[in-house]
């Protein structure tokens, strides 16, 4: 029995000293936000890395979500997962929206094209999926819905920082993508967020947005946010890009390992997107079925007694959320797949610091 604890991620810190260093720089030319000169360095560096026309960065994924349904003048339905994290529903609620929730597809756990399709009515305008674990929607599907509805579509892409799709970035899809950069995700910036768009006129609108509605020195012309990223963050973006191929990389080995360890244990599924070569895996998601010896919530609290920490992402199901829960479309009928993904659901460790004797610690606590 080890005493350590290990969580389902713990985020990448690069070396404090290069961070003072950055500091020396925020203390020395004395500009702490507002769109400083490491925040216009990381908006390029990033804008670069990820292979992307524009990117505007945010204090944190939920304000640019909520930014996001702003900036294209969303009103009415918007149809979205239930199998999410809360915040892809609570930020339609603050743009007085209706969540209509459509079922996920079992391979991918993505919203499923024909699900979305079957939940249009007159006030749909807009579709808000999920990119969940960094594996892809079926872009080219939900793109087709989209053209043939007039609906926007908005991709809640915190998971997906640094995913390829084809010849190009993921975030190239749908009309706008939304990062998170929070401590928990691949990439992070403490707290940060961004949302990438596709041209000029778009990236101003939300830059304005952001900044209070100002569009000059004394002009403001709607009712905005103060969405703005800090120069403290940004130095943490900077640092982050630095070491971001390594710690991808490492991901992908201890990904690797998990693949190939557990699958010979009988009851436990591999989630397909774990063997994408094109994943970040920014997760290790695997399904506990009915004829493992355990019940899913059993070996959670087996791992948690070795002091492994899993999560249940997603469970509870967003529909089933008291504030969400009476909506029609949260009717446990409507979503039976996303019910039996989210009961079945355990994802395991995995972060680039993770020991090879704590994979194999984790991976026989499941095997036996
Ligand atoms: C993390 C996350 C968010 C929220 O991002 P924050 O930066 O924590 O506000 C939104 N959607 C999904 C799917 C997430 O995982």
């Amino acid at each position: 029995m080890s005493s350590k604890n290990i969580y389902v991620t713990q985020p990448f810190l690069p070396p404090l000293t290069e961070f003072v260093t950055y500091l020396e720089k925020i203390w020395a030319n004395k500009i702490l936000t507002n769109n400083g000169p490491l925040h216009q360095e990381l908006e390029a560096a990033l804008r670069d890395f990820l292979g992307v026309d524009h990117i505007a960065l945010f204090n944190n994924g939920t304000i640019a979500l909520i930014a996001a349904l702003q900036a294209l003048e969303i009103t009415g339905e918007v149809i979205t997962t239930p199998y999410s994290f809360v915040a892809t529903v609570n930020s339609q609620i603050w743009n007085h929206l209706q969540p209509v929730f459509a079922d996920i597809d079992p391979v991918t756990m993505n919203l499923s094209a024909a699900s979305v399709e079957a939940a249009i009515t007159a006030r749909t305008t807009a579709i808000l999926p999920v990119h969940c674990y960094g594996t892809a929607c079926d872009v080219d599907g939900i793109a087709e819905v989209a053209r043939r509805h007039g609906l926007k579509v908005i991709y809640d892409a915190a998971h997906a920082f640094g995913v390829q799709h084809g010849d190009r970035s993921l975030l190239q899809y749908g009309d706008l993508s939304v990062l998170s950069f929070h401590a928990t995700k691949v990439f992070n910036t403490f707290e940060g967020g961004a949302i990438v768009c596709h041209d000029a006129a778009t990236k101003q609108r939300i830059d304005n947005l952001k900044n209070f509605g100002f569009v000059d020195e004394t002009t403001v012309v709607e009712s905005g946010i103060n969405g703005k990223m800090s120069e403290v963050n940004a130095a943490m973006g900077l640092l982050q890009l630095r070491y971001v191929e390594g710690a991808l990389s490492r991901r992908r080995e201890i990904a690797l390992f998990y693949n190939e360890a557990l699958a010979g244990i009988d009851g436990i599924t591999v989630v397909e997107g774990n063997r994408s070569v094109h994943s970040n895996n920014a997760y290790y998601p695997i399904l506990v079925e009915d004829h493992y010896p355990l019940s899913r919530d059993a070996l959670y609290e087996k791992l948690k007694a070795d002091n492994i920490f899993g999560r249940r992402y997603f469970y509870p199901l967003i529909s089933e959320m008291p504030m969400y829960r009476n909506l029609p479309s949260a009717a446990p009928g409507n979503l039976p797949v996303a019910h039996q993904v989210a009961r079945k659901i355990l994802c395991l460790p995995i972060y680039p610091a993770l020991e090879a004797a704590d994979l194999q610690r984790i991976v026989s606590i499941i095997a036996h």
